[in-house]
């Protein structure tokens, strides 16, 4: 079996050596509909100024939880406090300090770049002049200038989503929340996306939190927490989650994997185990360890390679599954 690290266990630094006031804080939060638990316990901290990823398979709970900070759904147990405001005591105060993308795209498309940003501005109390500069600010840094008398129907998918990202940004939050932001965009449009939201957390100092299914797009925050099953199941930089793994993955293809798997187990002292039909190991120097099975077992292997750990690598490390099992498959080719 692969060895599962115990609930909420974190590489996280330890909270007497954080001298920050978290931007977003998750407090044992658990959500229930009717008889399923779509969040079961989750505890973590965004800090400010921090890119914030929340990683997990279709179904472990992200969008729950999105909801639930967004103010859109009281959780059933548990607290989500941005900046100091209870997202369920305090709706109103902290919407003022988040800006929100969501999934389903929110701009009329019948109106101008502009007239979006009009009525997004009205609905927060700003007016005149401040709105109006603050309109062309917007446009300016999301690249749509150009474009701003233009309806958004005649916009790419990716500049779409900048003109979302312009109306959640619109009255100066210092939190934004972004449901799966790349989804439907193409890849250069999608590093665009990225670049953006690294310019806000080092230009504005925004706390970003950002929700996705996709590995690549994880590997670019600072810090993830990856969900299964509405538990958390790893928290901490990419790089450090990976380090856990310790050396090399290492897999082998063989008529008999169970077999295989349990001789060397026996040999080694090492854990092998199976995984969809593939013998997987994590070993040091897994290019030596290689070396040592196929000369322990020749003619056994019919294939095998090492690799550097990945974050789905974390993934099954905790959990002892892939990150998309054949009953939910990426939703996106590529991803
Ligand atoms: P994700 O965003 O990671 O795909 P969700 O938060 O949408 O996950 O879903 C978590 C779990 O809660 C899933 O099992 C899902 O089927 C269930 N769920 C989500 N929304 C509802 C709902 N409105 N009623 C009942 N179950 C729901």
């Amino acid at each position: 079996m692969t060895s599962k690290a115990p609930e909420y266990a974190a590489v996280a630094t330890a909270p007497e050596a954080r001298p920050f006031e978290a931007a977003i804080r998750v407090a044992n939060l658990s959500h229930r509909y009717e008889n399923r638990m779509a969040l079961d316990g989750v505890s973590f901290e965004v800090r400010p100024a921090e890119l914030f990823g929340l990683l997990g398979p279709n179904g472990s709970g992200k969008t729950t939880l999105f909801r639930i900070l967004s103010t859109l759904m009281l959780p059933s147990g548990g607290r989500a406090v941005i900046k100091g405001l209870d997202a369920a005591t305090e709706p109103s105060g902290l919407r003022r300090q988040i800006g929100v993308v969501f999934q389903a795209p929110s701009i009329d498309v019948k109106l101008s770049a502009q007239e979006n940003l009009r009525h997004q501005g009205h609905l927060y109390g700003l007016s005149g002049t401040a709105l109006t500069n603050r309109i062309a600010e917007m446009l300016e840094r999301v690249g749509l200038a150009d474009r701003a008398r233009e309806r958004a129907e005649t916009f790419s998918g990716g500049m779409q989503r900048r003109l979302e990202l312009a109306k959640g940004l619109l009255h100066h939050p210092c939190v934004l929340l972004l449901d799966e932001p790349t989804t439907g965009l193409d890849p250069g449009a999608r590093r665009d996306l990225w670049q953006y939201l690294q310019m806000l957390r080092d230009q504005e100092q925004v706390s970003v939190l950002v929700t996705t299914h996709l590995m690549e797009e994880a590997d670019k925050c600072d810090r993830l927490a990856i969900l299964n099953h509405g538990k958390l199941v790893a928290l901490g930089t990419p790089a450090e989650l990976k380090r856990e793994i310790g050396g090399d993955v290492i897999s082998l293809e063989t008529a008999d994997p169970a077999s295989l798997a349990e001789r060397i187990t026996t040999r080694f002292a090492v854990n092998a185990t199976v995984l969809e039909g593939t013998v997987r190991i994590e070993r040091e120097n897994g290019h030596r360890f290689v070396t040592d099975i196929v000369e322990a077992f020749p003619g056994e292997i019919q294939a095998i390679s090492t690799s550097k750990p990945t974050l789905e690598d974390v993934f099954i490390h905790r959990t002892g599954h892939r990150f998309w099992s054949e009953a939910s498959p990426p939703r996106e080719a590529g991803s």
